[in-house]
């Protein structure tokens, strides 16, 4: 089966064979995808001219409804969505969960924060400013989105997730989606995509899909385009130094990479609480979509006197983990999504193995249900560097995959000082029972990280877990996780949107601010 492309209105097939869809546990060839022969500055340019007038001329309230009504369509097919995530990505049903239903998800958030912006085409931010000594002449400063069109392109991880938490918020600001998912998984972007655009729900021009390479995407951006990137450091350089990316300075946020920190706090004992949560968050992070998070645990900060206890810990838990075939109701941990990602996560780990033992991960490793040669698993493997302030790699070499360095501290400034030695990171999780503590870590690591969250026994069940993503919080980080940020409710319009200060006659303007709504919704 060869993929087509959403482009300039219809369904279009690449020229040539393309690059080849498997599935990582058979190997199986489930399809093809290829962009060649696409005029991709054609067809970003159709979403422009097409897409954008249309959703502009709709208000926030009616784009909310589109944003339901495509998460209505795409429950309606919920069922296909976990069967190809098992084929083309190797999910478990947990993890296919993550990532269909987190896509719907943030569809459904934002099509219920948007109805609140109602009858609105703009938005504006409080109230009017005075200039100068004549109070007839003041300022509004407004938003007002963009007229270019919204470049999603992004990681292999999370073909829904990626996908529709970007496009929720652009069609919300009324700017057309162009969304490039990686290839090696795009199977199922695809089969949303057609779901959505079979169902005639929106305008046309307001979201294409290409599925392949599509390298052209960055030579055919203008100024008035916005480009979400998600994956890699080196793609993320690779479009930061393109020179129309550079000339035209087109809005880039990036999303990449991070080695983020979980601390056991100083409080914490064996077998109590805290202790007990934390185990259990790292072991989920290192086996909930074989580690292919972006915000997954890589490194694991505990206070010295603990780091056996804990090592121990996670071994006993790690080897509860059953690994393999996801199609075998008992696994729990799948493979990595293609054998380049195989080959990359053992590279990584190699280079990790320099500076640290193997706690488990090293042994005999058989995955059920599966043919080793032919599928890409890697074993969980814990790692654990006893001498982090030493080390290098440790805080530098993202292993894509389940793979986690534990690692000991010597007192709080310590554990923070290690938390930067990542370079800035997409989150960190503190387990403790002390309030005290809890408020210097957030002084503490707040500035490299995105997102901090902060466990103790009370919030322990209800917690929404280090990795997830959630749609009313800001998602991105400082630094080498990419300097951007994605959702965070609200202020992640911002980026589909123009400020400009309107200065002129108060009457006019208070006119123009009755059309807007406020940020706060
Ligand atoms: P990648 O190799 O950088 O690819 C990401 C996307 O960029 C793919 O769609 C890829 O297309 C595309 N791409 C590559 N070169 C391009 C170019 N010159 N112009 C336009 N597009 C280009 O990353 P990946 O291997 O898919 O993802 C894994 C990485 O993403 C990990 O490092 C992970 O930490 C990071 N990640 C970050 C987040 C976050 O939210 N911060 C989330 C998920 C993953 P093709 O597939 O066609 O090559």
């Amino acid at each position: 089966m060869k993929l087509s492309s959403f482009v300039n209105g219809s369904w279009v097939e690449g020229t040539d064979a393309g690059e080849a869809l498997v599935d990582p546990v058979t190997g199986e060839e489930l399809a093809r995808a290829s962009t060649v022969g696409i005029d991709i500055g054609a067809a970003m340019d159709y979403g422009r001219r097409i897409g954008g007038p249309a959703l502009r001329e709709m208000t926030y309230g009616e784009r909310a409804k589109l944003l339901g009504a495509i998460a209505e369509a795409l429950t309606a097919n919920r069922e296909a969505y976990g069967e190809i995530a098992l084929a083309n990505s190797g999910n478990t049903k947990v993890d296919a969960a993550i990532d269909i239903d987190g896509g719907i998800g943030t569809l459904q958030f934002f099509a219920r924060l948007g109805e609140r912006l109602g009858d609105a085409r703009a938005l504006k931010d409080g109230r009017l400013d005075r200039l100068s000594r004549e109070e007839s002449f003041q300022a509004l400063h407004l938003s007002v989105p963009l007229r270019g069109i919204a470049v999603h392109v992004n990681a292999f991880n999370f073909p829904s997730w990626g996908l529709w938490e970007k496009a929720a918020v652009a069609l919300l600001a009324g700017v057309p989606v162009f969304a490039k998912p990686a290839t090696a998984t795009c199977l199922l972007s695809h089969r949303m995509v057609k779901d959505v655009i079979d169902a005639g729900l929106l305008p046309d021009g307001a979201l294409s899909l290409v599925c392949g390479s599509a390298r052209e995407i960055s030579a055919n951006v203008i100024g008035r385009d916005a480009i979400a990137f998600t994956g890699s450091a080196d793609t993320a350089t690779t479009l930061r130094t393109d020179p129309n990316v550079a000339s035209t300075n087109v809005r880039l946020n990036v999303e990449a990479d991070s080695l983020n920190t979980a601390i056991l706090g100083p409080d914490a004992a064996p077998g109590g609480p805290e202790f007990d949560l934390y185990v259990r968050e790292v072991v989920k992070e290192m086996t909930q979509k074989a580690g292919q998070k972006c915000t997954a645990i890589r490194r694991a900060l505990v206070p010295a006197a603990l780091i056996d206890a804990v090592a121990e810990a996670l071994e006993a838990r790690l080897a509860g983990t059953k690994t393999g075939n996801p199609r075998n109701e008992d696994v729990r941990m799948g493979p990595v999504v293609s054998k380049s990602q195989q080959a990359a996560v053992l590279a990584a780990l190699g280079k990790l193995k320099s500076e640290t033992q193997v706690v488990t991960g090293d042994g005999d490793f058989r995955p059920l249900d599966a043919d080793p040669e032919r599928a890409c698993f890697v074993p969980a493997t814990l790692l654990r560097c006893t001498d982090p302030k030493g080390a290098a790699a440790v805080h530098e070499i993202e292993a894509f995959g389940p793979v986690c360095t534990l690692m000991p501290y010597d007192g709080p400034e310590d554990a923070f000082a290690l938390a930067a030695r990542g370079g800035g990171s997409l989150a960190a999780s503190v387990f403790t029972g002390d309030g005290e503590f809890a408020k210097h870590a957030v002084a503490g690591i707040g500035a490299d990280h995105g997102r901090v969250l902060v466990v103790d026994s009370s919030v322990g069940r209800g917690q929404t877990g280090h990795g997830i993503v959630m749609p009313q919080c800001v998602h991105g980080g400082p630094g080498r996780a990419g300097g951007g940020e994605e959702l965070g409710g609200l202020r992640a319009l911002g980026f589909y949107h123009q400020r400009l200060a309107v200065q002129g006659r108060v009457d006019w303007l208070e006119e123009i601010a009755g059309g807007a709504a406020e940020w706060s919704g």
